[in-house]
């Protein structure tokens, strides 16, 4: 029997293409190995098990009818509980949504049904994917699955938990300023961004829509690759969704990182780096210097300049996405209220939150009249001076590297009381959101025991360097490989 756990999304395709296993079968030891881990990690907010047996039933008997198999046959999924699914409720985390049962499917999930993936569950989030640590949800906690007592990261911490604790070999989760990125190096796995335009975000609960994408968490980089071929690529549904072709990301890692100019913003090193973090990306980056590589130093000076600009623009827009939140059209409608605008008021305010209550007010203000030059324009101003600085930093690189995250997870209820702190955790995934570039984390190391990510960054629209330099580190080392002990 394989270890159902440690296995990625194209060994399960390939082991179903050659009918060396059912879907069925590959589905019932996932649910199987989900529930046991559930109890101690908490990463779903509901669990697919009766329409993914299903669907996998349904599959294997379309495949012995002679039916092709697709590039994802018979892999599991777990999706972010922002992806709209039809006939499945879908609550951003958040309580206000409670009971929403979507009429329609996400483009990046109905690309990944085209293609054969069986969704297994809908994972655990901060409300509205504001937050870096999954303590936002208005459910409950996700544990992280190297060490119970740490957050396993956020927004998408339950999808980031989920493929590390081996309860899904893949997922799909959203990043805004780090939510995949972060989780998936608090949890020791790939998390790849793709450029602001790459995937459509149709059917994606809004948050701040300049800045939203929607990506694959996965224990190795050819799943990344794979995954983002099925998504990525132009939608009539979405008007922001780049009218480009999709290029064959999995052709892409043929080539190694030979003559790759990898800059180094000293920037992304410096203040509330830990100096454990620094040196496991240096000591990554030396192996891709051996690899042929080159390195640079670069300064992208404005990057100071990101925390501010990225707490006023995704606020301002989240204020502007979250009014349609008021009981009328969707999930929770208070009881309490005599009349309408009493009904607004105590739906909001039951439905949502202190942190989404808190980012409402701040975009409200930084919108208002008087105040929109001073905050609003002023942010916008200054993203378009951060995008010129890494077009400059891009003139001379092909790549930029630094830390995903400036520490290791955190424990649970560490920064919960001082949410700068919390913030000041963003500060290195928030540029390439600000900006609207590809970026990934991979495993490089281990800090305590605690799994450590490299971020890489790339121009627009160039995910295949990126995936190229991922796959040659990947290729050299052996972090993808390890893997958290949880007790079964
Ligand atoms: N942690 C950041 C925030 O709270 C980013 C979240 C995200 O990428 N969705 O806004």
């Amino acid at each position: 029997m394989s270890d159902w756990r440690a296995l990625t999304g194209h060994e399960i395709a390939g082991m179903v293409r050659r009918r060396e296993a059912s879907c069925e079968e590959v589905v019932s030891e996932t649910l199987e190995w989900l529930r046991t881990a559930e109890s101690s990690i908490r990463a779903f907010i509901t669990v697919l098990d009766h329409s993914a047996l299903e669907l996998a039933r349904e599959t294997d008997r379309r495949l012995a009818g002679g039916a092709e198999p697709g590039p994802l046959t018979g892999v599991p999924v777990a999706l972010k509980d922002n992806l709209s699914t039809q006939g499945v409720e879908t609550t951003a985390g958040s309580k206000i949504l409670k009971g929403y049962v979507p009429p329609y499917t996400a483009t990046a999930v109905q690309r990944l049904l085209d293609a054969g993936a069986i969704p297994i569950g809908k994972t655990n989030m901060d409300e509205f994917a504001m937050g870096s640590s999954t303590e936002n949800s208005g459910f409950f906690p996700t544990c992280n699955p190297w060490d119970l007592q740490r957050v396993p990261g956020g927004s998408s911490g339950g999808s980031a938990a989920a493929v590390s604790a081996g309860q899904a070999p893949v997922a799909l989760g959203s990043d805004t300023g780090g939510s995949i990125r972060q989780p998936a190096s608090f949890c020791g796995i790939v998390g790849l961004k793709p450029t602001y335009g790459r995937v459509s975000r149709y059917g994606l609960l809004a948050y701040a829509s300049s800045f939203d994408q929607i990506g694959p968490l996965t224990r190795d980089v050819r799943d990344a690759a794979l995954l983002l071929g099925v998504i990525a690529g132009p939608d009539p549904l979405d008007s922001t969704c780049a009218d480009r072709p999709v290029p064959d990301y999995l052709a892409s890692l043929r080539t190694d990182a030979k003559g790759l100019r990898i800059g180094v913003p000293t920037e992304l090193f410096g203040q509330g780096v830990q100096p454990e973090v620094a040196q496991a990306v240096q000591e990554a980056l030396t192996t891709l210097e051996q690899a042929g590589a080159i390195l640079k130093d670069v300064s992208l000076p404005t990057t100071r300049y990101t925390l501010p600009v990225y707490y006023i623009l995704a606020p301002a827009e989240a204020s502007s996405n979250l009014a349609r939140y008021d009981g009328v059209e969707y999930g929770h409608r208070s009881a309490a209220a005599r009349d309408i605008i009493g009904m607004y008021m105590a739906t909001r305010d039951e439905g949502f939150g202190p942190e989404v209550k808190q980012r409402i007010m701040i975009g409200t203000y930084a919108l208002s009249s008087g105040y929109y030059d001073a905050y609003y324009l002023k942010a916008q101003k200054v993203r378009t001076l951060l995008r010129r600085e890494f077009d400059q930093a891009f003139a001379e690189c092909d790549i930029l590297a630094s830390p995903t995250s400036p520490t290791p997870a955190f424990r649970i209820g560490e920064k919960t009381s001082d949410p700068m702190e919390m913030k000041l955790a963003d500060v290195l995934t928030l540029p390439t959101n600000v900006v609207g570039i590809p970026a990934i984390s991979i495993p490089c190391g281990q800090v305590d025991g605690l799994p450590v990510g490299l971020q890489l960054m790339a121009r627009a629209f160039q995910e295949e360097t990126l995936l190229r330099c991922a796959y040659t580190f990947e290729q050299a080392t052996d972090y993808h490989k390890q893997r958290p002990r949880i007790a079964s």
